[in-house]
């Protein structure tokens, strides 16, 4: 998507503070922190959201989700953290690129509001 603003990152063309990469999955520090330790993951490959998802993006999410495993482990989260995607207006969603926040280093409320 050429206009998309997760894809530049993706791609190096927008700088930001990278966390993990792989082939499949990009991952960098949010610029308006929620928390102490704010990170979002990305698939490399352009998804509006969650709602686009098949049964063939099943690979796809569990590098994901391990991925964030290993870095909230690696920050040493081990009092607990959130992991959330947010999907269209009601979830306040503003990137139209599937997005995955990590969250800690903070006590959470729930239900979020
Ligand atoms: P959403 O509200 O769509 O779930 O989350 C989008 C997130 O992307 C927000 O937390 C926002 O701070 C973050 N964000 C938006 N633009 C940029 C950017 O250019 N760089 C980084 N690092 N984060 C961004
Ligand atoms: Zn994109």
């Amino acid at each position: 998507m050429d206009d998309c603003i997760f894809c530049k990152i993706a791609a190096g063309q927008i700088p930001s503070t990278v966390v993990y990469q792989d082939e499949d999955v990009f991952a960098f520090r949010d610029l308006n922190p929620q928390a102490p330790e704010h990170i979002l993951f990305i698939p490399r490959r352009h998804l509006a959201s969650m709602a686009e998802l098949t049964p063939a993006d099943g690979p796809l999410l569990a590098s994901i989700f391990t991925a964030a495993k290993n870095v909230a482990h690696q920050l040493g989260l081990e009092q607990g953290y959130r992991f959330v995607t947010n999907v269209g207006p009601h979830a306040g969603q503003s990137v139209f690129h599937l997005h995955f926040h990590l969250l800690g280093g903070r006590d959470m409320t729930w239900p979020p509001g």
